[in-house]
C-alpha cells in the first residue's frame, strides 16, 4: 500500500489481469475488443523472430487466436490523439495560451505532473492517452456501429506500460461506472498467455486489424519510441501553419534516439515552432522548476515520456537485451513509418471517416466530452512527496 502510494508515476499500481481477460474470452455474452500499442510488435518482432513488415499482421494473429472478437490497432489512436493534440497546439498559438504545451500522452508523466508540481497543470495538453481515446471510442462509436450494448463490450489494451493499468482504472475514465477500457495487458502478460494457451508460432495465420479502424499511420506507430509523438505533431503542425502539403523533410531525426532532451527547430514559413524531447523523468525537472519560477524555457512544445526512451522500455516489455536491444526496438517502429502507405496522421482515411461519421471535427463539443480530461492536483497524497517536503524546503505546493 505505502510503496503504490509513494510511487510518483503510479506504475506499482500493478494488478494482474490475465484471469479477467480469459473469464471474458470464455463469456459467450461479451464482445471482447483488443487493441495493441506500437512498442509491442517490437517486442513481438524479436520474441518470435518475424520481420518487421510482419509484425503488425502477425500480432493481429496473435489476438484472434488467443479469442479476441475484435482486434484494432492502438496507432490508429495515436493518430487520433496527434489530431487533438496539435488542433489543441495550434489553438494555444494562436489565441496566445498557456505556453509551453506539454503532451499528455503518458500517464507516467501525468500522474507525477500531478503530484509533484500540479503548477503546471495549466501547461498539460488536456488531451486523454490514446488509450482512453481508444476506449472510449469504442465504447461510444464502436458500441453505436456494431449494435452492441456497452455493457457488452470487454475492451482490452495490450501495452508496453504499468502506469496504463492505473491509468484505466481512474474513476473519471468510467462514465456511468462502465470504464472505457476493461482490462489492460502488459506485453508480458500477453505473452504468458500465449504461453498458457499453448499458441505456437505455426498456429498464427497473420491477418489485418479490424474495421471501422483498420488503417493506421507511419507517424501513429512512431509514438512507441521516445520524439515520436512531437515528430507526428511536427508533421501536422508544419502543414496547417505553412497551408502546404508537406511532401519531403517528413523526418525529423534530431529527436528521435536515446538522449533524455533532444530539440528541434522547425521554421514554418516564418513561424518557428520550438519543440523539445524528454524521456526520463528526471530529465523534466529542471524545465518544470524553471517553467514554475517564470523563466522562459525557449520551446512551444514539450513531449515528456517517462520511460527513457519512451514505451519502447517500458517497464511492461520483458527486459531489454534478455530478448533483444533497445536500438533495435526503435529500429523496428522507424522502418514500419518508413514504409507504411500513409506517414501523416491527418491523413489517415478510417480517422477523417471517423471526424465525419462521428466527433464533427477535431476539439468539437464532443470530442471535448469524450477524448479530452482534466487533471487535479494531488500533492499531499502520497508518501513521496512528505520525504521530498521535508528534504527540499523551497518545494512549492
Ligand atoms: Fe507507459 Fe513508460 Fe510509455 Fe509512459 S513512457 S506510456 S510510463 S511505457
Amino acid at each position: 500500500g505505502q510503496c503504490v502510494n509513494a510511487c510518483p508515476c503510479g506504475a506499482l499500481d500493478y494488478r494482474r489481469e490475465k484471469g479477467k481477460v480469459f473469464r471474458a474470452i470464455n463469456d459467450s455474452n461479451k464482445v471482447v475488443v483488443g487493441f495493441v500499442a506500437p512498442a509491442v510488435r517490437s517486442i513481438v518482432s524479436s520474441y518470435f523472430g518475424i520481420p518487421y513488415d510482419e509484425a503488425s499482421p502477425f500480432m493481429a494473429g496473435i489476438l484472434r487466436k488467443m479469442g479476441f472478437d475484435k482486434i484494432f490497432d492502438f496507432s490508429f489512436a495515436a493518430d487520433l490523439t496527434i489530431v487533438e493534440e496539435t488542433t489543441e497546439f495550434l489553438t494555444r498559438v494562436d489565441k496566445k495560451g498557456v505556453m509551453p504545451q506539454f503532451t499528455s500522452c503518458c500517464p507516467g508523466w501525468v500522474n507525477f505532473v500531478e503530484k509533484r508540481y500540479p503548477q503546471i497543470i495549466p501547461h498539460l495538453s488536456t488531451c486523454k492517452s490514446p488509450q482512453q481515446m481508444m476506449g472510449a471510442t469504442v465504447k461510444n462509436h464502436y458500441a453505436k456501429l456494431a449494435g452492441v450494448k456497452k455493457d457488452d463490450l470487454f475492451v482490452v489494451s495490450i501495452v508496453p506500460c504499468l502506469a496504463k493499468k492505473h491509468e484505466a482504472a481512474r474513476p473519471e475514465f468510467a462514465p456511468e461506472g462502465i470504464r472505457d477500457v476493461d482490462a489492460v495487458l502488459t506485453s508480458s502478460e500477453m505473452l504468458e498467455m500465449v504461453e498458457l494457451l499453448r499458441i505456437k508460432t505455426s498456429d498464427i495465420v497473420p491477418q489485418e486489424f479490424d474495421d471501422p479502424y483498420k488503417r493506421v499511420t507511419g507517424a501513429g506507430v512512431l509514438f512507441g519510441a521516445s520524439g515520436g509523438v512531437a515528430e507526428a505533431a511536427l508533421r501536422m503542425a508544419v502543414e496547417k501553419l505553412t497551408g502546404n502539403v508537406l511532401t519531403d523533410h517528413l523526418d525529423f531525426e534530431e529527436i528521435r534516439g536515446f538522449e533524455g532532451l533532444k530539440e528541434a527547430t522547425v521554421d514554418a514559413n516564418g513561424t518557428n515552432v520550438r519543440v523539445a524531447v524528454i524521456s526520463g523523468l528526471h530529465n523534466a525537472e529542471p524545465i518544470v522548476e524553471k517553467i514554475i519560477q517564470g523563466v522562459d524555457v525557449g520551446y512551444d512544445l514539450i513531449e515528456v515520456m517517462a520511460c527513457p526512451g519512451g514505451c519502447i522500455c517500458g517497464a511492461g516489455h520483458p527486459v531489454p537485451e534478455k530478448i533483444d536491444a533497445m536500438e533495435k526496438r526503435q529500429q523496428v517502429l522507424v522502418n514500419i513509418d518508413k514504409t507504411a502507405e500513409y506517414r501523416k496522421s491527418q491523413e489517415n482515411p478510417d480517422i477523417l471517416r471517423l471526424y465525419n461519421e462521428f466527433y464533427g471535427e477535431a476539439n468539437s463539443h464532443l470530442a471535448h466530452e469524450l477524448l479530452h480530461t482534466s487533471y487535479t492536483p494531488k500533492v499531499g497524497d502520497n508518501a513521496c512527496n512528505t520525504v521530498r517536503k521535508k528534504a527540499n524546503s523551497t518545494f512549492v505546493t
